[in-house]
Order: structure tokens, then C-alpha cells, then sequence
């Protein structure tokens, strides 16, 4: 039987942001949904894909004469027509300036094991390991079943982070519960409350999200972390927080985390040729957050904020 396969985008190595210690973030490609924020939009599309970095491009027009599909325009700001662009890479390897690339690979499960075990003594030292992220784990389950499952037989600590949504419509919540009593932590994402707001700015509905979380708090509460992104304007204002504190009310004892909203993302758009659409948002100077935390804390006694 051939080997099981993952779709990937990245392997970060040394990240100190995705649960505690020094980790392991693999970051699958393919997400139900379509954060207005989202710093990581190469995870979005399931597929691999090219990229585009005019900044690096010398305009000499190479790629233009290798590709088979006549897929590449120089005057065109996106370079690419991906619709016609069939991913074969002769661009790629042609470009003397390495403004071209293609993102996302296939994966085995045994090559992501073999990664996270050089930094075995690190997770040890630390309190770390693996990270497995997105894109949304639970869309590509089966690879994250047998990856997660490997990991812990090496005694390898596993985090899995997760917005608990696959958009497959297929018992997510048995997935997550499957998940919980393996991995050693659920970083379980939540952007919104507001249903309405949650479908605009996301491009999904929250009844699931919200309610799986929930089901899954009941049963693992020592397992999971909820994480909220502070994005000005859209997602802190009065109505959102309140909100918020109620739904966080009904999870007694959950641990909280606020994650400010950075730009780090904003220019990767364009590469694939997408378009960010929150302009020159400001993110929240640290003062800020930090009072933002200190009400939480104050009005939220029975939950953790980290
Ligand atoms: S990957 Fe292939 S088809 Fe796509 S733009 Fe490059 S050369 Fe053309
Ligand atoms: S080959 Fe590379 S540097 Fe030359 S035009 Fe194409 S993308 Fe730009």
C-alpha cells in the first residue's frame, strides 16, 4: 500500500509561539476558511501552488520563454495567469533571480518524523515539540491521525492547532475528540462570536466552531488552549468583547490567549496572486494590549488568560 501523503507548506524549526518550549510548526496546506487577517494565505488553497516576488524579479524575461502554457505576462502585476499555469516548474527552475516558486509539497509521514527528531533534545530541555498548524489540521485528518500517532510513539509531546472547522461537513467533532485523547494540546482558534460578522469576515459560519469547542471543553479542558486574534476594529470592539466574555463564561477554568495582529502577512498576498483586503490596518501598540488582557482577567476570573 503506498505510503499515506501530506500536503505541507512549511517546517519551522525553533518556533516559540505555537504552544510551550521550543517547537516543531508544521504547517499543512488547505483551510475552509478565509480569514480577512489571515497571516498565512499560501495555507488557504489545498493545492500547491506558484508564487511571485516582484521584488526579486530582474524583468529579464526567461520564465517568459520557457513556459509551455504561455502563462506568464511581464506586464501583468500578478506575472502569472495561474488559470492557465499548470505547475510544471520550468519557470521555477529557469529564473535566475529566484523570483518564482512553487509552494506546498507532498509529505510522508515518516519524512516529517525524521524532521522533528533533530530537535529532539530541544523539545526536552524546553517543554517543546511538535506544532502541527495550518491551513486547518482537521481537513487533511487521516495524515494528521497517522503523524500525531507516530510522533507520540517516539515520545515526541504534540500539539495540534485548530479553528475546528474542516468545511468537509463530516463529524468534526468525533475528529477533534480522536485528536484530544492522543496530542497533548489543542490550540483551538475562535475569531469571532458574532455569527454574522464571523461568515463576512471569514467566509464560514461559527455555529460549529463554536459548539464543537464547547462539546470538546467538557471532556479535555485540561487539553486545550482557546486562541483569539485582536484584530482593531473588526474583531475588539465593545459588542465583540462582550460577547466573547459570555461564550468564555460557559468554558470555567479555559485558558485564553490573546494573539495581537501583526502585517507579517500582508505582502505574500500578491505572490499568489491574491489581494489583502485590510489596506494599512494599525496593529495594537503593546500598552494597549496589555490593558486589553488586564480588563480580560479582571472581567473573566474564572479564565485563564496566558
Ligand atoms: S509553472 Fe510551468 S506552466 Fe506555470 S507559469 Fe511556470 S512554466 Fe508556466
Ligand atoms: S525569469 Fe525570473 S527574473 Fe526573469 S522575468 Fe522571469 S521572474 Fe523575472
Amino acid at each position: 500500500m503506498p505510503a499515506l501523503k501530506g500536503i505541507i507548506f512549511d517546517v519551522q524549526r525553533f518556533s516559540l509561539h505555537d504552544g510551550p518550549g521550543i517547537r516543531t510548526t508544521i504547517f499543512l496546506k488547505g483551510c475552509p476558511l478565509n480569514c480577512s487577517w489571515c497571516h498565512n494565505p499560501e495555507s488557504q488553497n489545498a493545492d500547491i501552488e506558484i508564487a511571485f516576488t516582484a521584488q526579486k524579479c530582474r524583468g529579464c524575461g526567461k520564465c517568459v520563454t520557457e513556459c509551455p502554457e504561455r502563462a506568464i505576462d511581464v506586464t501583468n502585476p500578478y506575472h502569472i495567469d495561474r488559470a492557465r499555469c499548470t505547475l510544471c516548474g520550468f519557470c521555477v527552475a529557469i529564473c535566475p533571480a529566484g523570483a518564482l516558486e512553487i509552494i506546498g509539497r507532498e509529505v510522508t509521514v515518516a519524512e516529517l518524523v525524521q524532521e522533528a527528531e533533530k530537535d529532539r533534545l530541544f523539545y526536552q530541555e524546553s517543554g517543546g515539540g511538535v506544532t502541527i498548524s495550518g491551513g486547518e489540521p482537521l481537513a487533511q485528518f487521516d495524515f494528521v491521525l497517522a503523524l500525531a500517532k507516530a510522533l507520540k510513539e517516539r515520545g515526541i509531546s504534540v500539539a495540534v492547532d485548530t479553528a475546528g472547522y474542516s468545511g468537509i461537513r463530516n463529524n468534526d467533532l468525533e475528529k477533534l475528540k480522536t485528536l484530544a485523547k492522543l496530542v497533548d494540546l489543542i490550540l483551538y482558534d475562535v475569531k469571532l462570536i458574532d455569527p454574522a460578522k464571523h461568515k463576512f469576515y471569514t467566509g464560514v459560519e461559527n455555529r460549529e466552531i463554536l459548539s464543537n469547542l464547547v462539546a470538546l471543553f467538557r471532556e479535555f479542558s485540561s487539553k486545550i488552549l482557546v486562541r483569539y486574534p485582536l484584530i482593531p476594529g473588526i474583531n475588539d470592539t465593545q459588542s465583540d468583547i462582550e460577547l466573547l466574555v459570555r461564550f468564555l463564561k460557559d468554558l470555567p477554568g479555559v485558558r485564553v490567549e490573546f494573539l495581537p495582529y501583526h502585517r507579517l502577512g500582508a505582502g505574500k498576498y500578491t505572490r499568489i496572486g491574491k489581494v489583502y483586503q485590510l489596506g494599512d490596518l494599525v496593529p495594537m501598540p503593546a500598552e494597549e494590549m496589555e490593558r486589553f488582557k488586564k480588563r480580560m482577567t479582571e472581567a473573566l476570573p474564572l479564565v485563564v488568560i496566558v
